[in-house]
């Protein structure tokens, strides 16, 4: 059987260096400070956002949550992002995606001071990650190769596939793996013969959001699989064609009406792959990890400790 990729126990190791760099700035100057946005009621939005405030109180970060009205506007979210951009004490800036349908994301985005955007989705940020150059990474792929270093698989001269091609994930975690030294291929929703593409690969990096898509037949054996898919599922056919051989994964569908399911198959991987990261419980707990460590590198930088 394949070697699980603990994401649980990784994350707690980095939080726990974490908390050791807090407190050295705190005794230095002060804690770092990230500011956390969140506009609307959408339900998985308050539930990441709780979990990074929370994440915060455990390691000693001052955090502050700004719910501004459902129905602010692009200018007044843009003008809030100024105010904190100048602020001293606000190390970080994160805006919770998705924003209300009459707001310009991009726009709010890009008011973020390059300097402050704990998510690394500033493009100038983007492009320092282009061209390898210091900046913050995006957490979820930053945390898929702390994932890769931690658990001592190799990088350098694999093959690595990664499937999805958003801004978010796909993007930049086929540029942080190419930084070190894999061999990448990106594909999407048009690449041809996707399985034959995916077998090719020593690394594979499933980021499409389409559950359990990804079977025994896109893994060549042995390969490391890094299953970055968040996917509930609801509907009991999907949950049969998946769990025909789990049954006891059924049962704890039917339990609670739906279940958490990743991007490749959690059967058939188990039984293909050399190594692989499970849903839960594998990337997810790494993302907040790394808007940890990004929040700490920014005030580090900030308040010229580093
Ligand atoms: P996204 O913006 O929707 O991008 C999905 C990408 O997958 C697109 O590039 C799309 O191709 C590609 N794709 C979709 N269906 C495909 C198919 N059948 N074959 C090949 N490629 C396909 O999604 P995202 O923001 O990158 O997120 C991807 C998944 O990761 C989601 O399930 C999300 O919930 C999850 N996620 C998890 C974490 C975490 O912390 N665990 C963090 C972020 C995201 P095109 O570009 O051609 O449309």
């Amino acid at each position: 059987m394949a070697q699980i990729l603990d994401g649980i126990g990784i994350r707690n190791q980095i939080l726990e260096e974490c908390k050791e760099r807090v407190a050295k700035l705190a005794a230095a100057r002060r804690p770092p400070g990230l500011t956390v946005i969140l506009v609307g009621d959408d339900p998985a939005s308050h539930i990441y956002v709780r979990n990074k405030i929370k994440a915060c109180e455990e390691i000693g970060i001052r955090s502050q949550r700004l719910t501004p009205p459902a129905d602010i506007s692009t200018g007044e979210l843009v003008a809030l992002v100024e105010q904190l951009n100048a602020a001293d004490d606000v190390d970080g800036i994160l805006v919770q995606m998705p924003l209300p349908s009459q707001i310009d994301s991009k726009r709010v985005l890009l008011a973020i001071s390059p300097e402050k955007d704990v998510d690394g989705l500033h493009p100038l940020n983007a492009g320092n990650l282009a061209t390898n150059r210091p900046g913050p990474r995006p957490c979820t792929p930053s945390g898929i190769i702390q994932i890769l270093k931690r658990c001592q698989i190799p990088i350098a001269g694999r093959r690595a596939v990664v499937v999805g091609r958003s801004d978010l994930v796909g993007k930049p975690m086929a540029l942080l793996l190419l930084h070190e030294h894999a061999t990448v291929t990106i594909c999407h929703s048009k690449t041809v013969d996707l399985p034959g593409v995916c077998r090719e690969a020593d690394i594979l990096v499933a980021a499409m959001g389409r559950p359990a898509l990804i079977t025994a037949d896109y893994i060549k054996p042995g390969a490391t699989v890094i299953d970055v898919g968040t996917n509930r599922i609801s509907d009991r056919s999907v949950a049969e064609r998946i769990f025909a051989r789990a049954p006891e994964k059924l049962a704890d569908f039917d339990k609670k009406g739906g279940l958490l399911v990743g991007d490749v198959h959690p059967v058939e991987v188990a039984e293909r792959a050399g190594a692989y990261t499970p849903v839960p419980g594998g990337v997810g707990p790494l993302t907040i990890a790394m808007l940890m460590v990004n929040t700490i590198e920014i005030a580090e930088r900030r308040l010229g400790l580093c």
